[in-house]
Order: structure tokens, then sequence, then C-alpha cells
């Protein structure tokens, strides 16, 4: 296994970490407890989980697990979240994890899934940070964190803020260029960095062979590529992977131990094929935000990546609501005015794939 630092925090944990929002039979609290106790034999540490996963059963599964944990002596790290405003709610929801997981302290909370400043700005406003500062204080938490699916530049103006010891942000080979700010904000800042989705919610290994160009030697497999590309990175404390049983488990950790450290020319190779062998994809770089009508170009050109490379519509309405804040109706503002097509880096026929986004999401 490979470790890295948590920031400053004189913390390492895992590369690879345990997202508990996939387990298979999720009903099965004993069966799902193996599967996250196989992880920790593998030597993950940092298991995350919230309340609402998997049917609600995710924290019942993980305070399973810490119990026999616990007896190992060995070291391993909890996260769990609340995405309330309202601090009173918050720290009912806090105390619930505790209790679910049977532990005194929590070592990771995270203010959770803060999607636009406006959301951030109403979690300060209704107590929500306060109540996780205190919880601090009081030793419940370790270490107050949030989630996030904002872009770089507001990741760094969260950071900036100076509440916050760490950020799990959605990252990937797949929206490197549109996070990346938020990366080297919390490497800046000396705060950990998790990541959430490191397989571009499974765009990356379930697209055939449309992203064979990530390979930067002949004997990676795709799954290795996105892992190693993260792995590259020694400012990421650990990625979250979400497993759902314990093959998952070792292939990830399989992945993980054939890295070898990029040389700077597979490094450039890299970069080369990210800003420029997409080809037609989107790289959600985000310079389309030039939109008069406030439509979220990207978000659309992100979904129809989604569309292209699985030829599926499931769960792409979901995407566009829970992961970018936006929905179909946006595009009836759509005057063709062309200035997001002008702006875009790769050069993409924007307002077509709106056509065909509208038309398959609609049927
Ligand atoms: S073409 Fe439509 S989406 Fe693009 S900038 Fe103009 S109004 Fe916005
Ligand atoms: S549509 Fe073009 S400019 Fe907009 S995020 Fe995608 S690649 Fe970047």
């Amino acid at each position: 296994m490979i470790y890295r630092n948590y920031g400053r925090s004189g913390l390492k944990t895992a590369a690879i970490g345990f997202g508990g929002m996939r387990f298979e039979n999720p009903h099965d609290i004993d069966a799902s407890a193996e599967t996250v106790l196989h992880a920790f034999d593998k030597g993950i540490t940092y298991f995350d989980t919230a309340p609402g996963y998997c049917d609600d059963k995710s924290e019942f599964i993980m305070g399973r697990a810490v119990a026999e944990m616990k007896k190992s002596g060995r070291p391993f790290t909890l996260s769990t979240k609340s995405s309330k405003s309202d601090g009173s709610v918050l720290r009912e929801e806090l105390e619930r994890s505790l209790e679910r997981l049977g532990v005194d302290c929590i070592d990771f909370y995270n203010c959770w899934y803060v999607l636009t400043m406006e959301d951030w700005e109403g979690r300060k406003r209704g107590g929500a940070v306060d109540a996780i500062l205190k919880a601090k204080e009081e030793g419940l938490i370790k270490h107050a964190v949030f989630s996030t699916h904002l872009g770089g530049a507001d990741i760094r103006r969260v950071i900036e803020e100076g509440y916050f010891e760490g950020v799990t942000l959605g990252y990937s080979v797949m929206n490197s260029a549109y996070r990346q700010e938020g990366i080297e904000a919390a490497a800046e800042n000396g705060m950990g960095a998790v990541i959430m989705n490191p397989l571009g919610g499974g765009l990356i290994t379930g697209s055939g062979d449309a992203l064979d160009f990530l390979k930067v030697r002949p004997e990676q497999t795709l799954l290795e590529s996105a892992i190693h590309f993260l792995l590259n990175d020694e400012r990421i404390s650990t990625f979250l992977v979400g497993f759902r049983n314990k093959d998952d488990v070792d292939s990830a950790v399989a992945a993980v131990e054939s890295f070898r450290p990029y040389t700077a020319e597979e490094t450039a190779k890299l970069t080369k094929s990210i800003t420029e062998d997409f080809n037609s994809l989107c790289t959600s770089c985000r310079y389309c935000d030039v939109c008069p009508e406030e439509i979220h170009v990207w978000a659309f050109q992100e979904v129809w990546n989604h569309l292209k490379l699985t030829g599926s519509t499931d769960g792409l309405a979901n995407r566009l609501k829970y992961h970018w804040s936006a929905d179909l109706t946006e595009l009836e503002r759509c005057t063709s005015c062309g200035a997001c097509e002008a702006a875009c880096t790769q050069k993409l026929p924007i307002l077509d794939r709106f056509a065909q986004l509208e038309k398959e999401l609609k049927s």
C-alpha cells in the first residue's frame, strides 16, 4: 500500500480510501462489514460513509466493522457528513452518526455537498459551520472538512475563508482542468485533499476503448491509468473508491500496487493527452462559461460525454441536477448566439449537443 500525508496534519492515510456508498447488499450488514474488514486487512485506512448511503445502512455497516477494527490496535480514520444548513439539525445528525459508528469522536466530519456559493453562504448563515467547529472544540470531531462539487476557483474561495482542514472533491483524469485549482489551493493551505469519483462516475472504465489515449504505458489498464494519474499527484491524500465487494477491493488495491511514478516525459505525454486527445469530448475546462443567459453550458457538455461513451441516458438527468445544479429547461433560454462555441477550447458543436441531449433525455 502507498501512504500519503493528509496535508500538514501529521496524519498519514492509505492512498486509496473506502467509499461506503456502493455495498452490493447493504441490508446484509455482516457480509458488507466483511468487505470493509477485507479492505482494512489490505492496508486501507480511510473509511468514508454518510447518513443515507445505501438505504441508510452504510453507517451501520461501518459501525459493525469499526468494532472489529478497534480490536486490531491498527490505526484507521472515519469520515462522515451532514448536508444540513441548520446548525441544530446538523448537530442531531452528528450525534446519530457517532452512535451508529460506535465512536466518541469522528476523525473527519464533512460540511457535505456544497454545490454552489449561495449554498455555502447558507451553510454559514444557518449555523452548520459553527456547529461543526463547536463539535470540534468539544472533541466530537477531530478534523472539520468540507465536500463539494464547486469548481476549482470557488473551492479556493471556501478554503481561503479558513474554516476547514481538508476538502473532499470530485476529481479525475476526465475533469482535472475544472477542479485543478481546488487541489492547488488545498496544498498551498496545508490541507488534505480527498478525491471522490476518481473513475469519473464509472465513465472511465465503462467506456470501452474510447479513452485508451489516457494510458501512459502500454501495459496499463484503463483502471490503472485513472488511478495512477491520481497517485502521481502527491498533493492528493487519498481517493475514495465505492467498493461493492471484496473483488472490487482486490482489483483497486492491485492497481495501486502496480504504480510506479511517472517520468517527466510520461507526465508530459499525459498532460498532452488530457488537453489535446479528448477529440470530440468535453474536458470540463469551463472556458465556455460565458453565456449571457446563464446556461450551465459545460454541465450539458459533460453529461453529453456520458451519453456518448455509455450510449445510455440512465442517471443523466440526476447528474445534471445533483452534480451541476442544472436542468434541461435552461436550454429553452438559449438564443443560439454562439458565444459558448466561440469560447470552447475543443471547438465542440455545443448547440448540436444541446439538441441531441434534449431529444434523448426527453424521450
Ligand atoms: S449559444 Fe446559447 S448557450 Fe451558448 S452562449 Fe449563447 S445563449 Fe448561451
Ligand atoms: S464545452 Fe468546451 S469550453 Fe466548455 S467545458 Fe467543454 S471543452 Fe471546455
